[in-house]
């Protein structure tokens, strides 16, 4: 079974939506193996989206990712990184194929509700970042 990094962004957790996603996954049959709810602090955002840190938009993006609180989450199914990366949908909502959950849901290329881990390698960075063995379930 492989597992995978789940972020639900601050403007989901605003727009009251944390039911709606978590629906999704359950009704994909990912199973979730661990949950809670954080506020990052700048460095914590910065650290995780670290890969980013010579982009245009990494500012903002920090800004954004420290806004709010966001729940994070391990999810667990066969082929779940990619899977999850589908049901997600396209990074800018404009391009995201319907009945994702950024084409249903998302204002923008950056407010965009949802994070998930793009590789086996991010995946396991990611749920270490969050998560110690003893929380996952
Ligand atoms: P995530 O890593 O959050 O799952 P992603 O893999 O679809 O999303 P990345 O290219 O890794 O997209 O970008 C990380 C995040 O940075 C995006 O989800 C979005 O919130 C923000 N972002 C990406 N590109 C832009 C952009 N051009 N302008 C503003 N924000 C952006
Ligand atoms: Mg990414």
């Amino acid at each position: 079974m492989q597992k995978t990094l789940s972020i639900i962004k601050p403007d989901g957790v605003s727009k009251k939506l944390i039911g709606e996603v978590v629906r999704v996954f359950d009704s994909a049959g990912f199973r979730v193996a661990a949950m809670k709810m954080k506020s990052l602090s700048r460095t914590e955002a910065e650290g995780f989206y670290y890969v980013h840190k010579e982009r245009p938009f990494f500012t903002e993006l920090v800004e954004f990712m420290t806004s709010g609180p966001v729940v994070v989450m391990v999810l667990e199914g066969d082929d779940v990184i990619k899977r999850n990366r589908e049901i997600m949908g396209a990074t800018d909502p404009a391009e995201a194929a319907p009945g994702t959950i950024r084409a249903r849901w998302a204002d923008s290329k950056q407010n965009n509700i949802i994070h998930g881990s793009d590789s086996e390698e991010s995946a396991k960075f990611e749920i270490s970042y969050f998560f110690s063995e003893i929380e996952i379930f």
